[in-house]
This record gives C-alpha cells, sequence and structure tokens, in this order.
C-alpha cells in the first residue's frame, strides 16, 4: 500500500498552513482563475457589495480552499468554513448563516456531499439572502422567514458531476482548477523551500517539483519529507542528488506516481492485459472506494496520457507500459 500523507486528499492542516499563499499575488498558477478572480473581487470591493458565489472544482490539492481564504482576505471580510458531510441537519446550516456579517465568505468544501434537506435551505439562502425556518413540530408547526445579511458562499467539489442541477445554477463563478505545470510547482517548492530556511539548489527544487503529481500540495509534503533527508543525512542541503533518493526512498517514482498509482497500472496490466476494465471492478480488487480512484487517482493519470477512459472501462496507454517496464501483450513485433 501507498503512505497515506502523501495522498493529495489526506490533510494534516497545520502542516499545509505554514506554506498557504495569503494573497493572490502569491498565489502561483491558475492565471486565468486568479485574473478573473481579481476582477470579481475588485468590483464587489468598490460597490462594495458581496461577491457573486463561487465554485471551485477539481482534484484536491491543487488549491480550492487557499482561495476560498484569499477572496475573503481580499475581500476584507470573514472566512467562514464547513463542509457539506458535517452540516447534518438544516438547523446547523441555519445556525451559521445567521451568524454570518454582511459580505462575508462562507466556504462549504464537498459540497457535492451536501444532504437534501441542507441544500433545500441554502437555496433562498443563496438567491435572495432569506432563511425560511421551520418553528414547532406537527400541526403547531409554522414557518418563520428570517433575513440574512448578503454573504458570498464558495462551494468547493472535486465531483462536478455529482452536483445537483439547481445548487449548481446558483453559482455565479463556475471556476474549473488544474494541475500545475513544473514550472509553476518549481515557482511553489521555491517559495516553501524560503519559508522553511533551507538551504537548496535549484537542481534538488526541480526534483521535487517534477514528481509532485501536478498538485501544490502533495509538492508541500514531499519538500517537508526531503527536507528531514537534507537535515539528517545531507548536511542540511537539499541537492538533485538526494532530493532524488530521498523520493525513491519514499515510493514516489520518476513520474511523481506513488505507491496507490502504481498498484492501479499494475493491476490492469497484469490481471486485465491493459483492460478495458471497469471501475467497480477495479475498486473491488483494490480495495479502494470508487470515489477515491475517480477523484484521486485517476485524474493525474488521465492528464498524463498513461490512462483512457472508454465506454467499456478503464485502458491502459502506450505511455504506462513502458513506465512500467512491460509489454503490452499484442505489441506489433512480439
Ligand atoms: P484543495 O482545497 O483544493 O484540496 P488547498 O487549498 O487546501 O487544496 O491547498 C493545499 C495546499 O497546497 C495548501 O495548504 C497550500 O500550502 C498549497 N497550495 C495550493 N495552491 C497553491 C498555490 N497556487 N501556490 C502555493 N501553494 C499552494
Amino acid at each position: 500500500g501507498s503512505d497515506p500523507t502523501l495522498r493529495p486528499e489526506s490533510r494534516p492542516e497545520d502542516a499545509d498552513r505554514a506554506l498557504r499563499p495569503e494573497t493572490l499575488s502569491d498565489f502561483v498558477g491558475q492565471a486565468e482563475a486568479r485574473s478573473n478572480l481579481r476582477v470579481f473581487i475588485e468590483s464587489a470591493r468598490s460597490r462594495a457589495a458581496a461577491m457573486d458565489h463561487t465554485l471551485f472544482h477539481g482534484p484536491p490539492g491543487l488549491g480550492k480552499t487557499t482561495l476560498a481564504q484569499i477572496i475573503a482576505r481580499e475581500l476584507g471580510v470573514n472566512f467562514r468554513m464547513t463542509s457539506g458531510p458535517v452540516l447534518a441537519k438544516a438547523g446547523d446550516l441555519a445556525a451559521i448563516l445567521t451568524n454570518l456579517e454582511a459580505r462575508d465568505v462562507l466556504f462549504i468544501d464537498e459540497i457535492h456531499r451536501l444532504n437534501p434537506a441542507v441544500e433545500e435551505v441554502l437555496y433562498p439562502a443563496m438567491e435572495d439572502f432569506e432563511l425560511d425556518l421551520v418553528i414547532g413540530e406537527g400541526p403547531a408547526a409554522r414557518t418563520v422567514r428570517i433575513e440574512l445579511q448578503p454573504f458570498t458562499l464558495v462551494g468547493a467539489t472535486t465531483r462536478l458531476g455529482l452536483l445537483t442541477t439547481p445548487l449548481r445554477d446558483r453559482f455565479g463563478i463556475p471556476i474549473r482548477l488544474q494541475f500545475y505545470s513544473e514550472e509553476e510547482l518549481f515557482r511553489i517548492v521555491a517559495r516553501g523551500a524560503g519559508l522553511l530556511g533551507i538551504e537548496a539548489e535549484e537542481s534538488g527544487l526541480r526534483v521535487i517539483a517534477r514528481r509532485a503529481r501536478g498538485t501544490p500540495r502533495i509538492a508541500g509534503r514531499l519538500l517537508r519529507r526531503v527536507v528531514d533527508f537534507a537535515v539528517v543525512e545531507g548536511e542540511g542541503r537539499l541537492t538533485g542528488a538526494l532530493a532524488d533518493s530521498a523520493l525513491t526512498r519514499l515510493g514516489v517514482d520518476a513520474l511523481g506516481l506513488d505507491g496507490a498509482d502504481r498498484r492501479y497500472l499494475r493491476l490492469i496490466a497484469e490481471s486485465y492485459q491493459g483492460g478495458p476494465v471497469g471501475v467497480e471492478t477495479l475498486s473491488a480488487a483494490l480495495s479502494e472506494s470508487r470515489d477515491a480512484i475517480e477523484e484521486v487517482i485517476e485524474p493525474y493519470l488521465l492528464q498524463q496520457g498513461l490512462i483512457q477512459r472508454t465506454p467499456r472501462g478503464r485502458m491502459l496507454a502506450s505511455g504506462a507500459w513502458t513506465h512500467l517496464g512491460m509489454v503490452p501483450p499484442d505489441a506489433p513485433g512480439q
């Protein structure tokens, strides 16, 4: 199995926080999203209005939470954070909404996992800044309408397709986050090394950037691990050779794939001759949830062109065979 702390979706918050950019200018990459957000923030500020509701979608660890915090900071308002699974009852959300001050940012992570009764409360809140509360029970029950302060809902999801249409339609600003380029990750890692105060060679930082799976959260994690090796075994210097050997010892290969990624690829290669094979079958064989496969493992493999999704299931692309050091069963010349 793979080291859970290397997975992009696991998030020990305090470790992440020190490297988290606090302003839009410090935020590296996502150029299009950043320049659009700059306009929407500036406009909301100058109108003294709440910014439109914003939905971030994309794989874990790409900066959805970070951008939500930056929006609040740049708007000069409070930041409140919760998540879909935490909001069990309509009353939980109502309590948060009634405590918001004018133009505050409310961030709801994993918004595709809201329970339907809670989602119902959100519609009038988003649309008209109103809350319909049911007071009492049975025949004595009555509805009370409560006015809310105008606020900005920032939602985040790894699975846009699981959002209901009415919820999706209520976000004025939908933004898709992309995997980061090696150059962008290099800048993120270099900034992180500076913040951690480690003496680092450019080649060492580049090794980390290249193997960070396109994901800033992973880049930060790998950097911390490599710094540990540099301190203990490298006389405090983060060099290319040190980063390379540290990452290899952590099970992160030359493409940045970790144990779970390789297990996935090897299963399709060895047990299904390269596929196609259905995601349910993979899920059972790997003992990984279907969600984890679709949200965490597959997006990067797809982006790297290592696998293809076909109507009949997942298939390995030729690059995956090369990466595994294997030959496809019906390769020409075999
Ligand atoms: P998500 O909410 O999409 O899962 P986060 O916003 O929690 O991702 O980001 C994970 C970590 O990665 C953050 O704590 C931050 O340290 C780092 N990070 C994310 N995006 C960037 C970026 N563009 N520049 C620098 N660091 C970033």
